[in-house]
């Protein structure tokens, strides 16, 4: 065996590491059933043709082994169910093509500018919003980023920017640094916010590099991470959120409701609760957007109330989330319950 003294091996190490838990994800439906020992399901394939499938392993190792409807793996396994939309459900429903300030920047909302880092994600979330966006035309990776931060730059109303995607920690701890520091140099700027389900996908992605990044910026940091079920979080991934809130960072969560997933009282409880033990607050509870594809996970309004309801019965104030819903157009995201 190896043994790494030398502190660049260590970071090669580190970042090794993630990288490879993305290369080695699972991407086709057949591969994950065969390891989780489902039977194979041919009727998956359009839904799996039209959005591939993609699973890392450390996630994967989450999933309960010969469980069709194991809560994880509901959240990226094709089904043929994704074929039937009701003619309501669209492929732009936040119509976001409206918002762009330039390519790779949205700007919604006062004071926050949403920054599409890369189109790439660690997790295939069936229900995504943004299973159709184009990003090839819109990311503001590599050749868009310079014009992008021009623009935050020009912007003396913005106050935040939203790191975002995809997955805005897919890419390269040398190129997040490099966009902290331009972004910590623009002087109406007080705060970056990362939008990332890296954490919970791969662990190992919080790296000592990333940490460090955080922890020398001099603006207000917020990780908002995405997970929609206690099983989820486990202790690498407590682990990876200790030491982003060791770099100060404020964490957050956000939860999509999901049918079949998450619609049930004790289980949005019970993440809330692991949520904290992790040191993570319920930021919100997002109502589905009605994207093709998506219809099968829709959980009616009311119930959505209702089990939110239930969430203030048994929980502080504070470990209740919103329960919110975008509507275009809209100056805030609104707020159903
Ligand atoms: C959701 C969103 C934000 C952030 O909204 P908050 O309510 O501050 O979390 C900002 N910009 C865009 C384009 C968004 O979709
Ligand atoms: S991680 Fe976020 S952007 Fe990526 S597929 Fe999932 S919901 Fe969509």
């Amino acid at each position: 065996m190896q043994i790494l003294t030398n502190p660049a091996d260590s970071v090669a190490a580190e970042t090794k590491s993630w990288q490879q838990a993305m290369r080695t994800a699972i991407r086709d439906t057949k591969t994950l059933r065969k390891r989780l020992k489902l039977a194979p399901d041919p009727a998956a394939a359009s839904a799996a043709a039209s959005f591939g499938l993609f699973a890392p392993l450390p996630f994967v190792d989450r999933i309960a082994v010969g469980d069709e409807s194991d809560p994880l793996l509901l959240q990226l396994l094709p089904t043929a169910a994704e074929d039937h939309s009701p003619t309501h459900f669209s492929n732009d429903p936040l119509q976001e093509s409206a918002a762009t300030l330039t390519t790779g920047v949205l700007k919604k909302y006062m004071g926050r500018a949403l920054m599409i880092v890369t189109g790439a994600c660690a997790i295939h979330c069936r229900y995504c919003f943004r299973r159709h966006f184009p990003y090839s035309d819109n990311s503001a990776g590599a050749a868009h980023l310079e014009k992008a931060l021009v623009s935050i730059a020009d912007d003396n109303s913005i106050e935040e920017v939203i790191l975002s995607g995809g997955d805005p920690l897919t890419v390269v701890d040398r190129t997040i640094d490099s966009l902290f520091s331009r972004l910590g140099a623009i002087p109406h700027l007080r705060r970056i916010r990362i939008h990332t389900r890296l954490p919970i996908m791969i662990p190992s992605r919080v790296t000592d590099q990333l940490v460090q990044t955080l922890a020398r910026c001099p603006l207000e940091k917020v990780v908002v991470i995405h997970t929609n079920h206690a099983n989820e979080i486990d202790a690498d991934v407590t682990g990876g959120l200790n030491r982003l809130r060791s770099a100060g960072a404020l964490l957050l969560n956000q939860t999509v409701l999901l049918k079949g997933i998450n619609d049930h009282a004790p289980t949005l409880i019970e993440l809330s609760k692991r949520l904290l033990s992790a040191g993570v607050l319920p930021y919100y509870l997002h109502q589905l957007d009605q994207v093709v594809g998506a219809a099968h996970f829709e959980v009616p309004l009311e119930t959505g109330k209702r089990l939110v309801g239930d969430m203030r019965a048994a929980l502080p104030g504070f470990a209740v989330p919103r329960y919110v819903q975008e509507i275009p157009g809209e100056p805030n995201k609104t707020v159903l319950a």
